[in-house]
């Protein structure tokens, strides 16, 4: 990013010299001209002095600091103001569609149940959480949906590569997770349970679908934080969704979805919610997924990730006023690790998020190739060039929820918080650091609560 740059002052106005020998002659016109010269060296001279710095124009991307409804001026940032306390966050990483069915499988059998991951696990792994959306059940038995074109399954075997790769918790609320019935739902569960992974969006009966997984984390202060996930499905078709004695996935009913926020908030420090929805292909959101997310947030949400749509989607940071916190929108993460040749889905992100108890320290978008013609579902790093397209293009479909502006740094780093740009230096010449910003302890549970009842509207 281009650093403010202060021209300097022209030498040619410096250059005016005054001969000594003026002041000495006893010439009276030489003393006049030396009096006329020293006035003009010194107009110039200070006329020079007293001229603003040119200031180089504002670095093109101003990241994340114009919010919707809080118009405040975006402060400069550079990536070297980007320095945050990452030792007192704590970090959520977030991928798209894993589909490990149809070709994956046979490659699972060869080279390992982690294979897919094997490129992007270390980022993963050092995520304090890492969560996917799961779109085929872990079975060997059930039956095969009728009706529908396509129908996954992955054997139980290779759920451990979810496990062994630093995934923590699974989306199930999706259009596969039911493509072999209840019996592959609940061979599903068992599968990820054996495993001791966490799963959201999918249960016995819709309460279960709604019940939210809670985790505990500590950052390296050993602050603890207690994160809170729901997921949801608006994916046909409408018989996966969950009833009162039916399996299946959580539909977010309007109340019932509120309700599931306002209980949840007030006992979490963050509140991620998940969502399957959207139209394949399609790079923007419907206004349906807006609304459902802007709810989200202003009931409590810091974060809401998406999938379905194979493709990115938009990125948006939401404020619902401005003495709310600001939450994360990702509308949809596009394809992780997936099953398919498909020439539409090419490029993806992982979504590094690092949160502290006020929210959403910053982002990062991670760049990733997914198109399986190149990288035969195992998802790898994209670099230089190649990476700053997918940066310059969610910046671009991004615009039209952030004010106009881009919200993605050219290293894809997000900082919706306006007191991290406000704490870093204003020169931007400090040195890159993890030293930490934050200077206030972490919030008491009364404090919390406090918070969250702000938040809410
Ligand atoms: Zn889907």
């Amino acid at each position: 990013m281009t650093k403010p740059v202060f021209v300097k002052k022209s030498r040619r106005c410096c250059r005016l010299t005054v001969q000594p020998f003026l002041w000495t002659s006893q010439c009276h016109i030489e003393k006049i001209l030396f009096v006329f010269f020293l006035f003009i060296f010194v107009a110039f001279h200070s006329g020079c002095a007293g001229q603003k710095p040119h200031v180089a124009p504002a670095p093109e991307i101003a990241p994340l600091l114009a919010l919707k409804s809080d118009r405040v001026a975006p402060a400069l940032i550079t990536s070297t103001r980007l320095a945050v306390p990452a030792h007192f966050g704590i970090s959520l990483a977030a991928v798209g569609d894993v589909m490990l069915g149809t070709w994956v499988v046979p490659l699972l059998d060869s080279a390992g149940s982690t294979y897919p991951f094997a490129a992007t696990k270390n980022i993963l792994q050092a995520a304090d959480i890492a969560i996917a959306n799961l779109e085929a059940p872990f079975t060997d038995r059930g039956e095969r949906v009728k009706d529908k074109q396509f129908t996954f399954r992955v054997p139980p075997k290779h759920a451990r590569g979810l496990k062994e790769s630093g995934f923590d918790i699974l989306h199930l609320a999706n259009n596969h997770i039911l493509d072999f019935g209840p019996e592959g739902l609940f061979d599903t569960m068992a599968t990820l349970d054996s495993l001791s992974l966490s799963y959201i969006g999918a249960g016995e009966n819709i309460a279960a679908a709604y019940k939210a997984v809670m985790v505990e984390r500590a950052n390296a202060a050993g602050e603890k934080l207690r994160f809170g996930f729901l997921g949801f499905s608006l994916t046909h078709p409408e018989d996966y969704y969950a009833g009162k004695n039916k399996p299946g996935t959580a539909f977010p009913f309007r109340e019932r979805y509120i309700a599931a926020l306002d209980s949840l908030a007030p006992k979490v420090d963050i509140m991620v919610v998940s969502f399957h929805w959207g139209a394949e292909k399609m790079v923007r959101p419907k206004p349906y997924q807006i609304d459902l997310a802007h709810t989200a947030i202003e009931h409590g949400a810091d974060i809401v990730l998406g999938h379905h749509p194979h493709v990115l989607q938009s990125i948006e940071v939401y404020r619902s006023r401005s003495t709310a916190r600001p939450g994360l929108i990702a509308y949809s993460l596009g394809n992780f690790a997936f099953g398919s040749y498909s020439p539409s889905s090419r490029t993806s992100i992982i979504l590094k998020c690092v949160v502290d108890a006020a929210g959403v320290l910053y982002a990062r978008c991670l760049p990733i190739n997914v198109y399986n013609d190149e990288v035969e579902f195992q998802p790898q790093f994209l670099p230089g060039a190649a990476a700053t397209a997918v940066i310059d293009s969610l910046n671009s479909l991004s615009r039209h929820l952030n004010n106009g502006q881009n919200i993605i740094s050219k290293e894809g780093i997000i900082v919706p918080r306006h007191e991290i740009a406000n704490a870093a230096t204003p020169s931007g010449a400090a040195p890159v650091s993890e030293a930490p910003l934050r200077t206030k302890p972490l919030k008491n549970n009364l404090q919390r609560k406090e918070n969250r009842n702000e938040k809410s509207l």
